[in-house]
């Protein structure tokens, strides 16, 4: 099956009791037995919803895994994922990670004596030298939040793959309708269904996708055990979602390239991060590894003080001031005291986000209506 085909049909089959055609909520928090021990297959809403499970049928189907894992959230897979590993085990992740990512593994998990660092792995090789013996799993975001910057998935799995180190990619960035980090040798894929796969900023919702059978029971176990299940509700929708995925990120995408190519020769405006222009850093691992080079667009300002992008910040009317990505609507966002303000300010501006760094979601409205309300804003300042 193609994706097109994939988004509307893997995993889902007319309901068996009614010939629903849409996939029912079940809302239910518990299963008849006809007997002790004898079930359909369900017992108790913690462990399987027919919902949930449909859902995860077709998420492993979408990231060409085996099996999908459902959480409450993006951060509650993170959770799941880190829960894998022991005190006293290391994680190396790169260094311009979502905010909330590293919030946990910094706050949360390093008092529990989780060891985490934050490394530049734009160059693929610098990974060699960042393993030590505690390195247990390797995290990496591509694109990454807010600098678009992109990490080599396939050099970087290869490396981790010959020191027997387990590889996350967090695609919510991408979405898998651009990339497939499995098929480039990661271990689990992790997704923010908040985001780009729900679409419509109307449900909070995380999943993990694997390929390795047996690493997708230890994960549905470290679920069940946690119990960070998502609501039968949560599931339809994140499942009505991504029945227009693929069209939503396709006009994303080609919206975002025309305003990065627009802001890039704007008079008020120093630098546009995209990955998809030619002279970006690692524009050809993004060509390569990517169908199209996403909807996010973040650029700083030539006169780059905070005072000047709380102006445009405010001044817009179509993209929306809020935090968040992904949605059919395009929101505007500001990441030093937004998504990131949970991240030291050097460590900040170690990466290049400024504080009058602005970061741009493009939605899938007339591209025509969004320029002319972005130009707008850039006047007043
Ligand atoms: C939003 C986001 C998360 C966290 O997901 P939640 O659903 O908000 O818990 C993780 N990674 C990235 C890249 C995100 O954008």
């Amino acid at each position: 099956m193609k994706f097109a085909t994939k988004v509307i049909h893997a995993g889902i089959e007319p309901d068996p009791s009614t010939g629903a055609v849409m996939t029912p909520i079940f809302q239910t928090s518990t299963y008849a037995q006809a007997a002790p021990g004898d079930h359909k297959g369900y017992e108790y809403a913690r462990t399987q919803n027919p919902t949930r499970s449909t859902l995860e049928k077709n998420l492993a189907a979408l990231e060409n895994g085996v099996d999908a894992i459902c959480f409450g959230s993006g951060l509650a897979a993170q959770d799941a994922v880190t829960k894998l590993l022991q005190a006293g085990d290391e994680i190396v992740a790169v260094n311009d990670l979502y905010g909330g990512s590293y919030r946990q593994m910094v706050r949360v998990y390093g008092p529990w004596g989780l060891k985490s660092r934050f490394v530049d792995l734009y160059t693929a090789e610098n990974l060699e030298q960042e393993i030590g013996p505690d390195t247990k799993l390797i995290w990496i975001e591509t694109p990454t939040n807010p600098m678009l910057n992109i990490v080599d998935i396939e050099a970087i799995c290869t490396i981790a793959r010959k020191h027997g180190i387990l590889t996350c990619v967090d695609n919510t960035f991408a979405s898998p309708y651009l990339q497939n980090p499995l098929d480039l040798g990661a271990d689990i894929v992790l997704h923010s269904a908040t985001k780009y796969i729900g679409g419509h900023s109307d449900v909070v919702h995380g999943c993990l996708v694997v390929k390795d059978p047996a690493l997708a029971e230890r994960l549905h176990f470290i679920q069940n055990a946690s119990g960070a299940v998502p609501g039968p509700m949560d599931c339809f929708l994140v499942l009505r979602g991504i029945k227009t995925l693929h069209l939503r990120v396709q006009r994303a995408c080609e919206n975002a390239e025309i305003i990065a190519r627009h802001l890039a020769q704007h008079p008020k405006v120093a630098k546009v991060f995209w990955p998809g222009f030619e002279n970006h850093p690692n524009h050809a691992i993004a060509k390569k590894q990517m169908r199209m080079f996403g909807g996010m667009v973040s650029f700083d300002l030539k006169e780059n003080t905070l005072e000047n992008a709380t102006k445009v910040l405010s001044s817009t009317h179509l993209f929306t001031l809020a935090e968040s990505l992904g949605g059919v609507e395009s929101l505007i966002g500001h990441p030093a005291s937004m998504t990131h303000a949970s991240i030291p300010r050097e460590a900040r501006l170690k990466v290049g986000l400024t504080d009058s760094l602005i970061r741009l979601s493009i939605g899938v409205e007339d591209v025509t209506d969004l320029i002319a309300d972005l130009d707008a804003a850039l006047e007043l300042v």
